[in-house]
């Protein structure tokens, strides 16, 4: 792709163009070197988001009702002003395609609104785990206008402050019965989650799910303290309390921008992102600078042949390209 038609993309991401827009995430998600350029420059070139946003990150295991809660919640957004967008990140994977979230119909209402965009085709566009493109999507839906954005993850108690680094408030979506599995594995989540909801409270199942909601606000009062998440229970496909976790979900917007920490966060996200962006930047000028390409195969060779430990071969490259500093 050519500098004009990052300038051609941009405009229309800027018009609100969802074609655009599709074809711009898929391209910050590319390892290609030039599309690497390319989507440096578009993200130079959008600049910060018309609209400040609010990044909510809806994360449980597989079958919790992720989708259908986001299809309700969205709307329910909606019908209060907002523009919202919807991404698919997998945490697990690096890489994107091949995901944990599924093939499935997802999202039917939200999708065929005029105000939302659901990053379509559920498998192959999945984003991979990097935190740093994840960001740069949320950042392509945000210059579009979208001033929600949430982000659909997938709890597999391993990757939860990564899900946290990615979003301003985490959603840990829970059903009812899962007590052994909280214990051991999902601890780590409920660690990040800013707000729970135990999800598929109805027909029979109402008054134990109930139960179980209770005996989690018991018990991480002891466990958190003060900084207690509320736990909540709803319905994703009845529709019941979906407009409370609207209202503290909105709540939680305005505290944390209120008290601070929702600043705080995104200023230690974009230095996390800084990091990750700088591995990128070293790795990329390998392939940039045909220059370097000798040494990086000396010390490929070196490595080889047992002369070098990988890692000595790495670190001796990298010095060797920046001069010492005189004494
Ligand atoms: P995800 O994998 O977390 O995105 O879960 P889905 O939204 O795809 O839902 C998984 C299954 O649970 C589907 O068969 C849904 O119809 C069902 N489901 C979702 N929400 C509810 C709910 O609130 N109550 C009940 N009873 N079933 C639900």
């Amino acid at each position: 792709m050519t500098p004009s038609a990052a300038r051609a993309l941009a405009q229309a991401i800027g018009s609100g163009e969802r074609r655009a827009l599709a074809k711009a995430i898929t391209l910050v998600e590319s390892s290609r070197e030039a599309d690497r350029a390319t989507s440096i420059e578009l993200l130079s070139l959008l600049g910060p988001a018309p609209n400040p946003s609010f990044r909510v990150g809806v994360t449980g295991v597989p079958g919790a009702g992720k989708s259908t809660l986001i299809d309700v919640l969205g709307l329910q957004a909606i019908a209060a002003g907002k523009r919202v967008a919807v991404l698919a990140v997998d945490p697990s994977s690096q890489h994107s395609g091949g995901s944990v979230l599924g093939d499935k119909t997802r999202m039917t209402r939200l999708s065929t609104e005029p105000a939302a965009f659901v990053r379509p085709s559920p498998t192959r566009g999945v984003l991979g785990g990097t935190t740093g493109r994840t960001q740069e999507a949320i950042l392509l839906c945000e210059a579009a206008g979208f001033d929600l954005v949430f982000v659909e993850t997938v709890g597999v108690g391993q990757s939860e402050e990564r899900v946290a680094s990615m979003v301003d408030c985490v959603l840990l979506l829970l059903l009812s019965g899962a007590g052994d599995e909280l214990s051991s594995m999902k601890r780590g989540l409920l660690e990040a989650a800013d707000l729970i909801a135990f999800n598929k409270a109805d027909g029979d199942r109402v008054s134990v799910v109930d139960r179980d909601a209770s005996a989690l606000r018991a018990s991480l009062a002891i466990s958190r303290g003060q900084h207690v998440p509320p736990v909540l229970v709803i319905s994703g496909h009845e529709g019941t309390g979906v407009a409370t976790l609207w209202q503290a979900l909105t709540q939680y917007h305005a505290d944390s921008a209120h008290s601070g920490a929702f600043f705080e966060r995104r200023s230690q996200q974009r230095k996390a992102w800084f990091e990750a962006a700088l591995e990128d930047a070293w790795r990329g000028l390998f392939v940039r600078r045909p220059d370097l390409l000798p040494a990086r195969s000396a010390a490929m060779q070196s490595v080889e042949s047992g002369a070098l430990s990988p890692l000595e071969a790495a670190e001796r490259l990298v010095t060797g390209l920046i001069p010492a500093p005189q004494p």
